[in-house]
């Protein structure tokens, strides 16, 4: 069944839509060439939580669905653990295209494909930001002037909260690092759980 839209969610639908539509026939970067799929935000236009992950993988890019591919599985596994529906959240990517051969992002791809990002963000205005792994934390700590530790403490930032401009921010491991190294997970289900409290937290 359709859920029915809230007020104001219809406004917001329709400028989603139309960012959805630039983000679709988006050639503005050397992504382009190699995707099949520039991937869109989905889920919850009113959602208090937004996780922002680093950018699609192949099966996300084959079929173009957010979080489909194995750390989908473990994203779904960590969310049920914190008691948070996927529909209750919104999920998006900073860069919207697959990276071939999941190469890091560059700095000019990220310069390009951002804006898309801030409008997603300025639209659904969560109140908990959630990015995954080292490139969304990297970008979200700039945009709210967080100082960004060193590499070797990096991990320290992990599911700690930071208020700032009236959001609450808690960096977290990306659920593909459980792919790498499964003896992380229960850092990661504890982490998790903490955007449930936050969640509560929240009016
Ligand atoms: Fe456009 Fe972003 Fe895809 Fe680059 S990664 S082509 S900027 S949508």
């Amino acid at each position: 069944m359709e859920r029915v839209l809230k007020t104001g969610e219809g406004a917001i639908a329709m400028k989603i839509d139309d960012l959805n539509k630039e983000i679709k026939q988006c050639t503005k970067c050397r992504l382009s060439e190699s995707r099949i799929n520039a991937l869109c935000g989905e889920g919850n236009l009113s959602a208090k939580l937004m996780l922002i992950a680093q950018a699609p993988g192949e099966k996300e890019d084959r079929e173009g669905k957010m979080f489909i591919g194995p750390s989908g599985k473990v994203l779904d596994e960590l969310l049920e653990m914190a008691d948070i529906d996927r529909k209750e959240i919104y999920m998006t990517n900073l860069v919207k295209c697959m990276l071939p051969k999941y190469r890091k992002p560059k700095q000019d791809e990220i310069g390009a494909c951002s804006h898309y990002l801030e409008s997603e963000i300025e639209l659904i205005n969560p109140q908990i930001l959630a990015p995954l792994g080292y490139y969304a934390i990297k970008y979200i700590f700039e945009k709210y002037a967080i100082i960004l530790p060193p590499k070797a403490e990096f991990h320290k930032v992990f599911g700690k909260v930071f208020l700032i401009e009236g959001k609450k921010i808690i960096p977290l491991q990306h659920p593909a690092a459980v792919l790498y190294n499964h003896s992380i997970k229960t850092v990661l289900i504890k982490n998790y759980r903490k955007m449930r409290v936050l969640f509560t937290d929240c009016k």
